[in-house]
């Protein structure tokens, strides 16, 4: 099977061609990613209006690279998957009626993916992965721990109550005038830091389960900037890595603890984690010593973050299962993976 992808909930204009034949190891035979960094840095913040209208611009031109790049024509393709939601709406719109176009041109199935799903079935990609595993979703918008027992089964163990951890980095970045999207910048920062000079919190820790919580961190290292903004008249290049440090440190403690409870109660053999987040280097190392005597994968950090590859699979996985849309599959805004919304994969009804 050969499934030409298309990821377009956000920020990045990605097509991707990922082929599997038969029960071989799956190739990603193409993956291009456009990002739309330059155009809302004026900003602090993706603008969906321009991220909607960035969309409609790329996407004929990713389709057409990432065709190239795998060496095939449109009709060699055996379906079409684009990201049906949840995301920014315009965005998501953009991207499925550009799906709905070339599936109607070249009379191909069409096949819509939750982009959670994309993220939470990224370790089958990379990994010979078998079902079930437990997976920490942690990303921009998300965080969650599913034990994903197929490609369209998820069942939620429990999750942030109030921010993602990358909107808390991105947050982090943008507090103290680091450039976006955060969570490079302040992994970058991070390393030449202190992580034991700023006592920031660990919330909910001392409560059962596997519910977390970052807003509280957020006001912390507010707290503790302008603190230093008061102390000294500004913030040098020592507290920024400092601040990272610190901040990182109490991301990392909270997901690492919390998945010691996830996997406990799991009980799967695996812990895999996926989304912008886990391509954070610190987070991945708490998190592989976390799944001390289970198998862990964390797929390769450009997978992590938002891609085509991860949709183009899903919808393999998807297709492959059976499923497929008609012209009349919705974008959504919202489109929660648990078992209420099934279909998680397809059947966009
Ligand atoms: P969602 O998938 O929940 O809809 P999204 O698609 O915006 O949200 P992703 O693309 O999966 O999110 O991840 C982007 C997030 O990952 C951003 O918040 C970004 O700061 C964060 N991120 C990327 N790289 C790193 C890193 N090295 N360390 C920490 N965070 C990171
Ligand atoms: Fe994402």
């Amino acid at each position: 099977l050969t499934i030409l992808g298309l990821e377009s909930s956000c920020d990045d204009t990605g097509a991707a061609v990922v082929r599997q034949a038969g029960g071989a190891r799956p190739e990603i035979l193409s993956n291009v990613v456009a990002g739309q960094g330059a155009l809302h840095a004026a900003f602090g913040g993706v603008v969906p209006e321009i991220a909607a209208r960035a969309h409609v611009e790329k996407l004929d031109h990713c389709v057409e690279r990432a065709l190239h790049e795998a060496g095939l024509r449109l009709r060699e393709v055996d379906a079409i998957a684009v990201t049906a939601g949840p995301g920014l709406i315009g965005g998501v719109l953009a991207g499925v009626m550009c799906a709905k176009g070339l599936a109607a041109a070249a009379v191909k199935p069409l096949v819509g993916v939750n982009h959670l799903a994309g993220h939470a079935l990224t370790p089958r990609l990379t990994d010979a992965l078998p079902f079930p595993y437990l997976m920490l979703l942690v990303s921009g918008g998300h965080c969650q721990f599913l034990v994903v027992r197929a490609p369209d089964r998820f069942e939620r163990l429990g999750g942030t109550i109030d921010d993602a951890p990358g909107e808390a980095f991105d947050k982090t970045a943008k507090l103290l005038g680091l450039p976006q999207p955060g969570g490079p910048s302040v992994e970058q920062a991070a390393a030449r830091g202190d992580p034991a000079r700023f006592a920031f919190p660990r919330p909910l820790l001392d409560r059962a389960g596997c519910d977390m919580s970052f807003s509280g961190l957020k006001t912390a290292l507010l707290r503790a900037r302008d603190g230093l903004v008061a102390a000294q008249g500004g913030l040098t290049e020592g507290d920024r890595a400092d601040l990272c440090a610190g901040f990182q440190a109490a991301v990392c403690d909270v997901l690492a603890e919390k998945t010691r409870r996830a996997l406990a109660r799991a009980g799967t053999p695996a812990l895999a984690v996926a989304g912008g987040v886990a391509a954070n280097g610190a987070v991945r190392a708490a998190l592989e010593e976390a799944a001390a005597g289970v198998r862990f994968i964390a797929p390769p950090a450009a997978l992590c973050t938002d891609n085509a590859a991860m949709i183009a699979w899903a919808g393999l996985e998807a297709y492959r299962a059976g499923r497929v849309d008609d012209m009349g599959l919705p974008a959504r805004p919202r489109w929660p993976l648990d078992a209420a919304s099934r279909p998680m994969l397809g059947g966009g009804k």
